[in-house]
């Protein structure tokens, strides 16, 4: 067993499988400055060009020790694509969306997707980067993108306040964009899945606890999840950020084989409500121990984090652009000592 490849450990433990030791990998963005000033490609322009985004993707893991490639680093590739307007951020800041299409609810009758969606600009960038890494790397490497869901496009189409107010008062309305995100996702993901992406991480945390009712997660959103699942022509991994405890059990239900976590989750009560039906990957701090804290106590953490039943170990949400290399090899290095130490 210990034979083998990084990808075929990852593969294993999302499908629940026995595998030697945990993967450590970030299913989250991976773009730190450290790296940026070594390869040269550099946030903003790593955002929007292929070579640039394949680059700094493989110097996370071939740098730090992470044992799969993840990228893009930002959030908008599909929010630009249906219609919002992009601010590019910095070198340590991810571009933000600052004005969206749907102002009014009958604005939502004026989006579609476009018919070639795949073509569009920014979703073209991440298919033109997953065939540089695909000819970059030995194909034992796990290649991760990841791309938003249903609840996080709809959020991002229409605004916070107006997600917030129509989840309640115009259902319907909101409905019609998380179709509208469920049919962008699903073809966008298997598109990457045609040029090898081994897994897709669905980013939704519009749908978690922190913005959404509880209620309505199983009511509006569960549902969507079930079909982009079914749909799915490979692995997948749903991403939500906050305390997403409630949801779990639900969670658990949509077919996603990975449920990547944040710290605000109990991880042990989290493998108890998840059981065999998915597998955890988390849930390190990014800011609060891979930011901030000493190599040795994060490897505290870590191990604590694989003791707890983690199935993947891997930060909890988006590493920090000013994470320290340093920092993150202690990540990787705590999950060898643990499995040395046994
Ligand atoms: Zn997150």
């Amino acid at each position: 067993m210990s034979d083998l490849t990084l990808k075929q450990r990852f593969i294993k433990s999302l499908e629940r499988k026995n595998v030697d030791k945990v993967p450590v990998c970030s299913v989250t963005q991976t773009g730190i400055v450290q790296l940026m000033e070594i390869t040269g490609a550099k946030w903003p322009d790593a955002h929007y060009d292929p070579e640039k985004m394949a680059t700094l993707a493989i110097a996370a893991h071939s740098i730090t020790g992470l044992e799969a490639v993840r990228y893009p680093f930002c959030n908008t590739v599909m929010p630009e694509t249906l219609g919002c307007i992009i601010k590019e951020g910095s070198l340590d800041t991810q571009p933000q969306i600052v004005d969206f299409p749907c102002k009014k609810k009958e604005d939502v009758a004026f989006l579609s997707i476009p018919d070639n969606l795949l073509e569009s600009k920014r979703i073209k960038t991440v298919l033109m980067a997953t065939d540089i890494v695909k000819s970059r790397l030995s194909g034992d490497v796990p290649v991760i993108v990841g791309i938003l869901g249903p609840a996080a496009i709809a959020c991002s189409l229409c605004g916070v306040n107006n997600y917030l107010i129509w989840c309640i008062t115009a259902p319907e309305v909101l409905e019609e964009l998380l179709i509208l995100g469920t049919t962008a996702c699903t073809e966008y993901a298997n598109s990457l899945f045609d040029r090898g992406v081994d897994a897709v991480v669905i980013i939704d945390s519009e749908a978690g606890p922190d913005l959404l009712p509880p209620p309505l997660f199983e009511s509006m959103i569960l549902p969507h999840y079930k079909s982009i699942t079914r749909n799915l022509k490979g692995h997948s991994i749903l991403h939500i950020c906050g305390d997403a405890t409630e949801i779990l059990d639900k969670m658990a239900d949509s077919g996603f084989e990975g449920l990547s976590i944040e710290e605000k989750v109990n991880l042990s009560y989290a493998s108890q409500i998840v059981g065999g039906r998915a597998c955890l990957i988390g849930n390190i701090s990014p800011v609060l121990t891979l930011l901030q804290k000493s190599p040795g106590q994060i490897k505290e953490e870590a191990k604590k984090c694989i003791e707890n039943g983690v199935g993947i170990l891997a930060p909890g949400c988006g590493i920090a652009p000013h994470t320290s290399i340093e920092n993150i090899r202690a990540f990787v290095a705590a999950r060898d000592e643990y499995y040395n130490s046994k």
